[in-house]
C-alpha cells in the first residue's frame, strides 16, 4: 500500500462513518510495538465508543513488556488491552467475553454487539476476524479502507462484525518508529536501508536482550558496536562473501528475518515510556 493524504483522510472518514453504527471497536496492535503500530487519529473518530486494544502476536512478544503495556493502557486511558494470538481459539473466546463485559446490554444472536476490527496492515486483523468467525471470511491482503464495501457478518457468538477490516496507517511520526516498524516487519524496508534497520535492531538487542543475542549467535562476549554485532551474526549464519568478508547487507536481512520469526526468543521493540535519550542513543547507530 502507498498511503497518500487523500487515502488517509478517506480511510479515517470511512471508519468515522462506520463507528456511528457500532457498539465497540476492536483495535488490533502488534504486541511487540503497541505504540508505533497504533494510529492516534483513531481516538478522534472513536466517538467515545468502548475500545479493546488487542495486543496481537503475543506468541513472539516479550511477556514482561506485554504485561507492562497492559498496565500502561489500563492506567492511562481506561481502555482495555488484551494480549492474544489471533489463531488461538480459546484466547479469541476470551476476547468475545470481554466484548460482552463492555457492552452488557447486547451480546446475543437477536441483539448482537456490533463491532469492527481496525488496525494498520499486517497486524493480524484478517486472522482475528477469521478466528472470531470460525471460518475464512476476511480477505487477507492489504487494501486501503477506501476500496472496501463493508458487509456485516453475524457470528453465532452474539457478535456482529464487519467482514472487511478498517485499515489504518502506522504512526511514523518519528524516525525511531519507522525503524521499529521496519524491524518488526510491519512495513517493508525498501523505503529504508535494510542494513540500517539491522544495525538499529542490533543496537536495541544489545541494550535490551544481550543474553538472547549471545545465546543465539554463539557469542562469548558482545562486540562493542551494533555494526559489529551484525557482522558477528553474519559470520555465525554464514553470510560470507568471497575472500571471507561478511556480507553485511545479507547478514542484516537474515538477522531481521530471525528476529521477526522469534528465532532469537520472544522480543518486543517497544516498552511504555522509553526515555528520549535512550531513543536518541539507539538512533545514533542506525
Ligand atoms: P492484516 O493485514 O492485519 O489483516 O494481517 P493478517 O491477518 O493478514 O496477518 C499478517 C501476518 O501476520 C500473517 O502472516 C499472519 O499469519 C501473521 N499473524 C497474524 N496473527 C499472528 C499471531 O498472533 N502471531 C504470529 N506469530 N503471527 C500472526
Amino acid at each position: 500500500i502507498r498511503w497518500y493524504p487523500g487515502h488517509m483522510s478517506k480511510a479515517l472518514e470511512q471508519i468515522s462513518e462506520l463507528v456511528r453504527k457500532i457498539d465497540l471497536i476492536i483495535e488490533v496492535l502488534d504486541a511487540r510495538l503497541p505504540y508505533s503500530s497504533s494510529n492516534h487519529l483513531l481516538e478522534q473518530v472513536r466517538r467515545n465508543k468502548p475500545c479493546i486494544k488487542v495486543l496481537n502476536k503475543n506468541d513472539i512478544a516479550d511477556p514482561a513488556a506485554t504485561r507492562a503495556w497492559v498496565q500502561h493502557f489500563q492506567k492511562n486511558s481506561g481502555v482495555r488491552a488484551l494480549p492474544l494470538v489471533a489463531k488461538n481459539i480459546p484466547e479469541v473466546k476470551s476476547l468475545v467475553k470481554l466484548c460482552k463485559q463492555l457492552v452488557p446490554h447486547r451480546g446475543n444472536p437477536g441483539y448482537p454487539i456490533r463491532t469492527m476490527v481496525v488496525g494498520i496492515p499486517n497486524v493480524g486483523k484478517s486472522t482475528l476476524i477469521n478466528t472470531l468467525a470460525g471460518k475464512s471470511i476476511a480477505k487477507v491482503g492489504d487494501r486501503p479502507a477506501v476500496t472496501m464495501r463493508p458487509q456485516q457478518i453475524p457470528l453465532n457468538n452474539g457478535i456482529l462484525i464487519f467482514d472487511t477490516p478498517g485499515l489504518l496507517w502506522p504512526a511514523m511520526d518519528d524516525q525511531g518508529g519507522a525503524y521499529r516498524l521496519a524491524a518488526s516487519g510491519a512495513i517493508g524496508a525498501n523505503a529504508l536501508d535494510y542494513t540500517n534497520v539491522g544495525v538499529f535492531a542490533a543496537a536495541y538487542m544489545m541494550r535490551r536482550y544481550p543474553e538472547l543475542l549471545k545465546e543465539r549467535y554463539k557469542l562469548a562476549e558482545l562486540p562493542e558496536t551494533p555494526y559489529e554485532v551484525v557482522e558477528a551474526v553474519g559470520r555465525c549464519l554464514g553470510c560470507i562473501m568471497s575472500g571471507g568478508v561478511v556480507d553485511v547487507h545479507r547478514a542484516a536481512e537474515t538477522f531481521l528475518r530471525e528476529l521477526r520469526a522469534g528465532k532469537a526468543g520472544r522480543i518486543s521493540f517497544e516498552e511504555p515510556g522509553t526515555p528520549e535519550d535512550v531513543e536518541a542513543e539507539l538512533l545514533r547507530f542506525a
